[in-house]
């Protein structure tokens, strides 16, 4: 007996498929067992919704021939498969599948690091590899090159550039960052895009084009094919790097923080994905909520005022790094530290640090290429079983489109019992601004107002013309929903070419909204 099947499967037959996948991968990497499908669920999802996103079983192919194997399968039983790489997308859903009773596809067996050139400063990586691994790898070698780790190390490489993460050295774009892959398609046909298509390609992690139309973007954030292998640009090593930290007093001065540092940005003075962090955050990676304030409702102003008088921080605090030849450095320091000197009350530290040197504590180690899980502190912050959900709208970079995101995204938040926990991470020009709500699995009424709370901050977002970057699988429909430009064209086109590339409807659907014909009736069923 299974406990959870595919929705168009009989148990025999979905047995039958098991039985199946196993002769192909071995019985070993076949999970159906309830206990063994615990890490396919989603940490964070608030019980009654963890049942809608609930796997079947798990396969973990160890290759590219196992996975056309898979397919084959999968077409024949009309098998929906979820790929994911390490499955470690929490916040937005981690391993567990849109569609209840999807087989997740478990690529983290697949774990090679194929390649890295120091030389040209890029590495060609399979799935199952995470920062830590390709960190570890790095220093191993003694290459000089940092990795650009996401806010928690564990996760996939390959995972995070396809889901468009980022992280906080200069090449905190993942997604820009990433050149050349390797991908099978429903098919099994295996596809490698651009120079890669080359047989003995020189060039596939150089130049992003190749020869005709371009693909990668499309394997992002999309179900259109099973990506193998990707490139991704490596940031060579600096011989200095200097942190920087301004505190700036009051609420209102997120505008003159943006204002300040997107001329900084756009004359590329600051390079990396510089944060812009409310105190909140700052308070819940050093305290727990409980050490300010037990009463019911978000933090009263007065508190805030007093975790900031008593912490020394800001209000809102920038950090940001600056990397090169130490003369450079200083030079540009000079002209950034002369910017945020203009802002009234800001207090202004740095420290200048030689290659290869850990910055302050290792705490942040992320603008230095040093991957961390130090991000998970924030789940103590509301006590309980700590759980969070992100609205992760992209704000123009401007100081008046932040303050309004914040400031509407603040009432809101408030309104339904919930602190302001978020900040802004510099692109070049736009800002990922990410509200993480915060909450307590076992309390039922804050999990029911933290699922609520998302749908109503992307509809307030959308009402002003922002949209979200990512969203959790409970909303990714509603997400694909607001991108509605005539008549929801985009999402139309999308579906074209779904059911083009996959036309059994096997690889992930629902997911970013996008359903193949055979499951379209799904949408928006959560
Ligand atoms: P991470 O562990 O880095 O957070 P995940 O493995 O959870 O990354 O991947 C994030 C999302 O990206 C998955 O939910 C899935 O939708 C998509 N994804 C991940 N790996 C692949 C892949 N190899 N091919 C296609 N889609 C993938």
């Amino acid at each position: 007996m299974t406990s959870v099947r595919p929705p168009n499967l009989s148990e025999t037959r979905f047995l039958r498929a098991l039985s199946e996948l196993a002769s192909v991968v071995g019985a070993s990497n076949v999970y159906s067992a309830p206990d063994r499908l615990l890490d396919y669920a989603d940490p964070f999802a608030p019980q009654p919704m963890a049942e809608h996103f609930a796997a079947s079983a798990a396969v973990l192919p160890g290759s590219t021939d196992d996975i056309r194997e898979v397919l084959k399968i999968a077409r024949a039983y009309r098998l929906p498969l979820w790929p994911v790489s390490t499955g470690r997308n929490f916040a937005y859903g981690g391993a567990a599948p849109r569609l209840r009773g999807s087989v997740v596809l478990d690529l983290k067996r697949m774990n090679r690091i194929v390649e890295v050139n120091e030389t040209l400063a890029y590495a060609l990586v399979e799935p199952g590899v995470t920062y830590f691994d390709l960190y570890a790898h790095l220093r191993r070698h003694r290459m000089k090159l940092w990795v650009d780790p996401a806010a928690a190390g564990w996760g996939s490489v390959l995972g995070n550039a396809l889901e468009r993460g980022f992280g906080y050295t200069a090449y905190g774009d993942h997604a820009a960052s990433q050149c050349g892959m390797e991908v099978m398609l429903a098919s099994g046909e295996l596809v490698r895009t651009g120079m890669g298509a080359i047989e003995i390609g020189r060039a596939w992690q150089l130049y992003k084009a190749g020869f005709g139309p371009s693909y990668d973007a499309m394997f992002m954030q999309s179900n259109f094919g099973i990506v193998t292998k990707l490139g991704l640009w490596l940031m060579p090593e600096p011989p200095a790097y200097l942190m920087a930290h301004v505190k700036l007093p009051r609420e209102h001065d997120l505008e003159a923080a943006v204002d300040t540092l997107r001329p900084l940005r756009l004359s590329e003075i600051i390079r990396n994905h510089a944060v812009i962090e409310g105190a909140i955050r700052h308070a819940a990676g050093v305290s727990a909520r409980a050490d300010w304030y037990e009463g019911a409702g978000p933090l009263p102003e007065s508190v805030v005022d007093e975790i900031v008088s008593r912490l020394g921080i800001g209000r809102w605090n920038v950090h940001l790094a600056l990397y090169g030849e130490p003369d450079i450095v200083d030079a540009r320091w000079r002209a950034a530290e002369r910017a945020f000197a203009r802002v009234p009350g800001a207090q202004i530290e740095a420290r200048r640090y030689a290659a290869g040197e850990v910055p302050n504590g290792g705490g942040e180690g992320n603008m230095a290429g040093i991957p961390a899980m130090s991000a998970f502190r924030m789940l103590d912050w509301r006590g309980g079983a700590g759980a969070h959900v992100d609205f992760s709208p992209i704000c123009p970079f401007t100081g008046g489109d932040a303050m309004r995101q914040y400031s509407v995204a603040k009432a809101r938040l408030a309104e339904y019992g919930f602190d302001y926990y978020g900040g802004f991470t510099a692109g070049e020009r736009y800002l990922h601004h990410i509200v993480a709500t915060i909450f307590d699995r076992d309390d039922p009424k804050q999990t029911e107002a933290a699922a609520d709370l998302q749908r109503v901050l992307m509809s307030d977002a959308r009402s002003e013309g922002y949209g979200v970057y990512r969203t959790h699988l409970a909303t990714m429909d509603f997400a694909a929903s607001q991108y509605d430009f005539n008549d929801g064209a985009l999402l139309r086109m999308s579906e074209t070419i779904k059911d083009a590339v996959d036309p059994d409807g096997i690889l992930a659907p629902g997911k970013s909204g996008i359903w193949p014909r055979a499951w379209r009736a799904k949408r928006g069923d959560v």
